[in-house]
């Protein structure tokens, strides 16, 4: 799917990798993509290789390209493209460590060969407001420890390792691979959720676990509502509109509709091309995450309204996609984005 080098991967690829995930997302909703083969579909199609650097076995594919490509695949199968981010998410920090590491864990990952995930919410997002560090690190004889809580971890049952972050006494931030067989470490059973229970979402709790490796932050941090946020609400809003665009058919009162949220995803859109492309100030891509969180509501209230009662019925796609919706308001939203989208349902202007 992608070459080094190449901007654009190849359309023809990533339509057919979006045909096969969107076959299978009925039974990845239910039993997640490890097993219904979602994410083995990922990797035979080369799309997980785009995300590893050249020298650690992948094609390096540019940030445009691989935002486009979650947009496409959350336009799909949303469960799916939520398990590829965290996975990407959980290679970047590695490829952001020390050259060992990289060279022993993303040659197999960028096969697919071994799935990873990420737990570092409780870094940025989660439990912030408790006061005291939810994991934390101590080094004892030359072995780190591990103990606290990872509130959210997506496909924790379901990874060989897990990469999160935890602090030291000294209030330094270090990350760590971990393995999911790793004595002391408690998978909580998945989170039945208002959507995407598929992603088998866990508590993962830590009892003086030893990590596989350590992550020295060269350049790992971590980026709360980063840009990869944004492309899964473009594509689920391309989701809504195909629904209004297929109601449309029968009810030409619909297209004005499609269109007008059409030009809104393709402007949001292009300014996330843009951002990936020349890089954005943290304001400016919040704003841009809060845009994209009012417009994939709207979209899919849009899709419900024009699907009628028969929308409401579960197992109608416009059923869903309002719930799945609904995630963007909650997922990786740091404070600047949550009070834009409350100021914004409270109709109160900008924050
Ligand atoms: C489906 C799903 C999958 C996810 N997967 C991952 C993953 O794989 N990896 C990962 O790292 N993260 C993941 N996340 C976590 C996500 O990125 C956010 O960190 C998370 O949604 C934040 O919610 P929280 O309940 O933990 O926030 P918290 O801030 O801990 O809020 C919890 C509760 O605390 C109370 N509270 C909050 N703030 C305050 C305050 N200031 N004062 C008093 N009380 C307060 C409120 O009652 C609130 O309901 C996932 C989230 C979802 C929904």
């Amino acid at each position: 799917m992608f070459k080094s080098g190449l901007r654009h991967p190849d359309p023809v690829a990533i339509a057919a990798l979006g045909n096969e995930l969107s076959a299978l997302a009925t039974q990845t909703a239910a039993i997640g993509p490890w097993r219904s083969g979602g994410f083995a579909a990922l990797a035979r199609s080369g799309a997980l290789s785009g995300f590893i650097p050249a020298d650690c076995g992948g094609t390096e594919a540019d940030e445009p390209a691989l935002l486009r490509l979650l947009a496409a695949i959350a336009a799909r199968c949303l469960t799916t493209a939520l398990v590829l981010s965290q996975w990407a998410s959980g290679c970047r920090i590695i490829a952001g460590g020390e050259q060992a590491v990289r060279k022993s864990r993303l040659p197999a990952l960028a096969r697919g060969d071994t799935p990873t995930t990420v737990g570092i919410s409780q870094l940025s997002t989660s439990s912030r407001h408790l006061g005291t560090p939810s994991l934390t690190a101590a080094r004892t004889h030359n072995t780190w420890r591990l103990n606290g809580l990872c509130p959210w971890v997506t496909g924790a049952d379901s990874s060989d390792t897990l990469v999160t972050g935890a602090l030291t006494e000294t209030g330094e931030q270090l990350f760590f691979v971990v393995s999911t067989a790793a004595k002391g470490l408690d998978i909580a059973p998945p989170m039945q959720m208002l959507a995407l229970s598929g992603s088998r979402t866990s508590r993962v709790a830590f009892r003086d676990v030893e990590p596989a490796d350590v992550i020295v932050p060269a350049e790992a941090g971590v980026r709360t509502g980063g840009l990869a946020t944004t492309a899964l609400a473009v594509g689920a809003t391309r989701a809504a509109i195909a629904i209004i665009d297929d109601e449309a058919r029968a009810r030409s009162a619909l297209e004005p509709v499609a269109a007008g949220l059409r030009t809104e995803v393709d402007e949001l859109a292009q300014r996330l091309d843009a951002a990936a492309d020349g890089g954005i100030e943290p304001a400016d891509r919040d704003r841009l995450r809060a845009r994209a969180n009012g417009l994939v509501v709207r979209a899919a209230q849009a899709a419900l309204t024009a699907s009628k009662g028969a929308g409401f019925v579960a197992g109608h796609p416009a059923e869903r996609l309002v719930r799945e919706s609904l995630f963007f308001l909650v997922w990786s939203c740091p404070q600047s984005v949550s009070a834009a989208v409350m100021c914004e349902l409270a109709g109160l202007g900008s924050p």
